[in-house]
């Protein structure tokens, strides 16, 4: 069975003439130990997918569809249940982590916070597992006793990543969790990211708008536009045989794995994509693509197979793009 598994998600902020379809239909599915990567540029609906796993939208949010997390719905669980699932089932690490630290709180004391109340266990015993966590991601054991202004960006991620360990999750949602970063200290929290799941099993979804981030640590890639997840596969076919133009035009962007030059500047992409409460007709695409077809602007493509294991939502796909790369 899947670890976690979504069907047809759709989350729409706000009704009427003003709503906004962030997410559009999704399905995912991650399987025990399996790392996946959400990519797509900023404004496409990565982390309201990511927020909607644990149901930590604004209320102003509507969602429809299915989120099983081992099994057991998260959208129509019952408040209590919720709360353990968001630590000991899955937890996340977002990007900003000086917004989610508290400031007038010691690291040991936050890390530990999670594990008294969902673990059942005394303050020492709580106090004693912050700072094997904070051992684990690499951080002096002195530091519990710091505060998070007293730590660089870095150090404060790998606090990010200790909490989220907090409780033993069989899933880990990281959401551009190194984006903040340099680039030095990037492949070092990443690094730390690989070996923590590799060494305990931990099942990840990680999400960027850098694709080579996710082609390094991810086993299989979905590439998410407008909403909705338009190409998806092994990692290692999306990001050096993308089928569709989209997948293709962020490799592109991306050229070289560890390249620091095309992080600053990405270039082969002009334009942005579409504002969701104002979708272009047809492929959501078709407006930026190099290779539209007159069909393109009509009508929408859904997924299609377009080799072992690999989707992708393009008129094109088994109709020969070999010749258009
Ligand atoms: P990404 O993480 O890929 O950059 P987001 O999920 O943050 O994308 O945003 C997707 C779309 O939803 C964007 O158009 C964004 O402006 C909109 N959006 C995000 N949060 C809210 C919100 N709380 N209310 C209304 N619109 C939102
Ligand atoms: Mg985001």
């Amino acid at each position: 069975m899947s670890l976690l598994e979504v069907k047809n998600l759709r989350v729409t902020y706000g009704s009427g003439a003003r709503a906004v379809p962030a997410v559009r239909g999704v399905d995912l599915r991650v399987t025990a130990g399996q790392k996946l990567g959400i990519a797509g540029e900023s404004g496409c609906g990565k982390s309201t997918l990511a927020l909607a796993l644990l149901r930590l939208l604004p209320a102003t949010a509507r969602l429809s569809g299915e989120i099983l997390i081992d099994g057991e719905d998260v959208l129509t669980m019952k408040w209590g249940r919720l709360r353990a699932v968001r630590w000991a089932g899955a937890s996340i690490v977002f990007q900003g982590a000086m917004h989610s630290l508290n400031a007038v709180h010691r690291i040991g004391d936050q890390i530990a916070e999670p594990i008294l109340l969902h673990q059942k266990t005394t303050p020492a015993v709580a106090r004693q597992r912050a700072r094997e966590l904070l051992e684990q991601v690499g951080l002096p054991v002195a530091r519990a006793d710091a505060y998070p202004h007293e730590l660089s960006g870095g150090q404060r991620q790998r606090v990010m990543i200790a909490m989220a360990l907090a409780c033993d999750p069989r899933l880990i949602v990281a959401d551009e969790p190194t984006t903040a970063l340099d680039v030095m200290i990037q492949a070092q929290i990443l690094r730390l990211i690989e070996q923590l799941v590799a060494v305990q099993d931990i099942s990840l979804l990680m999400i960027s708008h850098d694709l080579t981030v996710l082609a390094e640590t991810c086993d299989r890639l979905a590439v998410m536009y407008a909403g909705r997840i338009v190409e998806e596969g092994p990692a290692r076919t999306v990001y050096g045989a993308a089928e569709h133009p989209y997948g293709r035009a962020l490799s592109a962007t991306f050229p070289r794995i560890g390249d620091t030059a095309s992080r600053r500047a990405p270039r082969g992409l002009p334009g942005d994509p579409p504002d969701p409460s104002a979708l272009p007709s047809g492929c959501t695409f078709h407006p930026r693509c190099p290779v539209a077809l007159a069909a393109c602007a009509e009508e929408d493509q859904a997924l299609v197979t377009a080799g072992e294991g690999h989707l992708a939502a393009c008129v094109r796909v088994g109709a020969g793009t070999e010749g258009l790369r």
